[in-house]
């Protein structure tokens, strides 16, 4: 096995009283030896097949050697978890990822508001008095279809937005484990990375279609909406057209239940 002395002026080794510093020749893992905590000696932690040895401090004549095999390190030794992929790709993956996450969330956060927007407009926008009924709950019939459409479709949107998170996520993790699998390639890591590879591509598509339901779904409940408020404001005008402005004149003063005069 080669062996030579750590040299400080490397920039992947350092060497300081009696600490030293390196990068695994064979599997580029950094680790540190102490001659105190170590007893001056001490194998890579990732791969087992480099050796740093210590003795004595830098300034005091000390010795410090790294040895290491030629041969590829055991990469079944190797955990998966400490298995690394490099910088800027994996990331690529994640934000390209994180721009559909956030789509999903901003369909999510437009179906909810647009249950809300619902319940609001039926309860809290023209409430009922003693004079008068709600002139939307009076006219409720007429609108009620749209209203049922709008709101399945923003339930459905809001579903396939979230849905869509989830596998979204799922897959990338399914991605990572591929990477990994194919980076340490193991024996045994060629036949798990094509499974993890089919996985993953399985959830990605089904993210896919889940977004765009989730959009065709808010672009329907949407259109749903806005044809059930031109269709309320055209009973309306119809109504004032005909003079009666009061869609449901409420009790009368003399107690006779008054009459609404649409449906
Ligand atoms: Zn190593």
């Amino acid at each position: 096995m080669p062996v030579r002395t750590v040299d400080p002026a490397r920039p992947e080794e350092d060497w300081e009283g009696n600490n030293v510093a390196v990068v695994c020749p064979s599997c580029r893992w950094v680790y540190i030896v102490s001659g105190l905590i170590h007893q001056g000696e001490r194998s890579c932690p990732s791969c087992g097949t480099s050796r740093v040895r210590v003795t004595g401090g830098r300034e005091s004549g000390g010795r410090a050697e790294l040895e290491w095999s030629e041969q590829q390190p055991s990469v079944s030794s190797n955990s998966l978890g400490l298995t690394q992929v490099p910088e800027r790709t994996f990331q690529h993956d994640l934000d390209v990822s994180e721009r559909y996450q956030n789509f999903s969330s901003e369909l999510l956060r437009l179906a909810l508001l647009g249950l809300a927007g619902i319940g609001y407009l039926l309860v809290s926008l023209d409430p009922p008095t003693d004079k008068k009924a709600s002139i939307i709950l009076a006219h409720l019939k007429e609108i009620d279809s749209y209203l049922y459409v709008a709101l399945f479709c923003f339930g459905a949107c809001a579903a396939f937005s979230l849905a869509h998170r989830y596998f979204s996520a799922d897959g990338l993790s399914y991605h990572l484990e591929y990477l990994r699998l194919s980076l340490r390639g193991a024996p045994e890591d060629s036949s798990r990375a094509k499974d993890e590879r089919k996985s993953r591509n399985r959830r990605l598509k089904l993210g896919g279609f889940l977004l765009f339901a989730a959009a065709l779904s808010i672009g329907l409940g949407a259109g749903a909406l806005a044809s059930g408020f031109c269709k309320a404001v055209k009973v309306l005008g119809d109504n004032y057209k005909s003079g009666n402005s009061s869609p449901n004149p409420g009790p009368q003063p003399d107690g006779t239940a008054g009459t609404a005069p649409h449906g």
